[in-house]
């Protein structure tokens, strides 16, 4: 295998955008970091540095969240109308297309992913979201109940709910669908009437901030979303744990959806949702399609790199066509054109970091050390950028790590079986439950193993289909509640109940 090494020039907005003084979003006003520290922004396809911006810590975090605090009980953001609110979120998502090509040629600078992944994908799916969500503003509704008080022999009532936003929200989001990810958080906080404070990945904020700029220009007023650049321990940690902040919506890593939740049950219990990690099934049944679920196969792991939290890395077939299919995903993983996500022909780019590439490698090592095989690829690939070859693994075991932990790289394990129950056990041994695929022509086996599956979403015949109407999120320790659809709507308001006596 090897690695392209040339890449597109970048154009001029996406440059002067680059070389701006970039600085924090703090109640509509651009501002230094208070230490008035900055950390660099890297490309993962040859380690340099193409920005640097503010290093945000704790006193920005705690001026962030008394703008949004301001905003949310008496700036104007508290009295527009629904309707108002809705028109605001579907202007940032026409400018979001307007500037469509730069999104994508920012993602891929700062992510590493092909710019043209990030031109079909990345950036409509956020403007997708947004227009979803702007829609529903106007559609958050109470009801009314009769309610019969036994105590209260003959009197009457009133009653009926109220629909509230549930205030100032944290909002912390990895990279490796940077837009997409900031997207998901903001259409329904935003909907729904709360104020933001969003604190977007260390490796990632570059996408984040030329939102913050649209989200100047479409006309949110001040200390609706304030945006910090900075590291999860300075930054993001003060967020989750900070007294008046009402809830804090996270994406990311188990091992700190933990840390989430503890910092929301020492300081003032904040509501949180977690959308954290997965090791995801995708069960190729006897009488599947080979035709279609090979390629869909090495899509559901290479697609992002792997760098998905939903991505197919347990791949289970049935014995009879073992073979065949791993030869297949091995063939595909050959001839996937890795280069820099600027290179109009990659159709895989680097891994975000030099850590996530030393952990992806790690996993491999580990895992070859105790007995698995790489039918293809196995180690890092290149030698400038951060890249890793696509992998195939065989004889895996349960127990080994490359089969319990999320590995977030190109890095598929497939594993045979025999017998249908033991499939089921087998794909649901796993503390994860995000995400899940079955490849059948048999209607009946699709719907029985989607009821058996242990997991959020389950496709069937396709993979990492997704849509801003349908609830995404995870079973098990891969999160607490839904992003996108209606639910993730609800979990940014609370209901009031008020009785009137007549
Ligand atoms: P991570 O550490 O969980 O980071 C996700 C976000 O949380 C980032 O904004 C991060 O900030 C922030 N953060 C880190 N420590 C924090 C803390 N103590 N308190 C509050 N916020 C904190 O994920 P990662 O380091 O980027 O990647 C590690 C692993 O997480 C990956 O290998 C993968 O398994 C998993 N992951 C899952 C998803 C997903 O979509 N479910 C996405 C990315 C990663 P910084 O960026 O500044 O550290
Ligand atoms: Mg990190």
């Amino acid at each position: 295998m090897s690695v392209m090494t040339e890449a597109a020039t970048i154009s001029e907005s996406t440059a002067r955008f680059l070389q701006q003084q970039h600085q924090l979003l703090i109640n509509g006003e651009w501002v230094d970091a208070a230490s008035g520290k900055r950390f660099d922004v890297v490309d993962p396809a040859n380690g340099e540095v193409i920005a640097t911006v503010a290093e945000g810590v704790s006193e920005d975090i705690d001026r962030a969240v008394r703008a949004a605090r301001a905003a949310f009980e008496s700036g104007p953001w508290s009295r527009i109308t629904a309707s108002e609110r809705g028109k605001l979120i579907w202007r940032l998502a026409d400018l979001i297309e307007h500037h469509l090509d730069e999104f994508a040629e920012i993602e891929s600078l700062d992510n590493g992913k092909p710019r043209a992944v990030a031109a079909v994908a990345d950036v409509p799916l956020a403007v997708d979201l947004f227009r979803y969500m702007a829609g529903w503003a106007t559609k958050i509704e109470g009801t009314t109940i009769p309610i019969s008080v036994p105590y209260m022999p003959g009197a009457e009532f009133h009653s009926y709910t109220l629909r509230e936003p549930v205030g100032v929200v944290g909002q912390i989001i990895p990279w490796n669908f940077p837009l997409l990810m900031a997207a998901w958080k903001l259409g329904p906080a935003l909907a729904a009437g709360c104020t933001v404070v969003l604190k977007v990945a260390e490796e990632t904020p570059l996408s984040g901030l030329r939102l913050g700029e649209l989200i100047q220009e479409a006309g949110f007023p001040p200390g609706v979303v304030n945006i910090v650049t900075g590291f999860g321990e300075t930054a993001g940690a003060p967020l989750a744990a900070h007294p008046d902040v009402d809830k804090v919506a996270f994406t990311g890593s188990t091992e700190v959806g933990k840390l989430i939740v503890k910092a929301a049950g020492d300081t003032n219990l904040k509501r949180v949702t977690l959308e954290l990690g997965g090791k995801s099934p995708n069960v190729i049944l006897p009488d599947a399609d080979l035709e279609s679920a090979i390629p869909g196969a090495a899509s559901a792991i290479f697609f992002n790199h792997g760098q998905c939290c939903c991505a197919g890395s347990r791949l289970f077939v049935h014995r009879n066509h073992f073979d065949q299919v791993v030869e297949g995903v091995a063939d595909a993983a050959r001839t996937i054109k890795v280069g820099p996500g600027m290179n109009p022909a990659t159709e895989m780019g680097p891994m975000v970091s030099k850590i996530q590439q030393e952990r992806v490698c790690g996993y491999l090592q580990s895992g070859l050390d105790a007995g698995a095989e790489a039918v293809v690829g196995g180690h890092r690939l290149g030698d400038s950028g951060f890249f890793v070859e696509p992998t195939v693994l065989v004889n895996t075991k349960p127990e080994m790590s490359v089969i319990q932990e999320e590995i977030f790289g190109p890095v598929v394990a497939a594993v045979p079986y025999d017998d249908p129950e033991e499939l089921v056990s087998a794909a649901n041994d796993s503390i994860y439950g995000l995400a899940a695929a079955v490849w059948t022509r048999d209607v009946s086996q699709a719907h029985k193993l989607a009821r058996k599956l242990q997991a959020g979403s389950v496709w069937v015949n396709c993979y990492n289909v997704f849509d801003a109407s349908l609830p995404f999120g995870g079973y098990k320790q891969s999160g607490w509640g839904r992003e996108m659809g209606h639910e993730a709507l609800e979990l940014y308001t609370q209901t009031k109940a008020v009785t009137v006596q007549l």
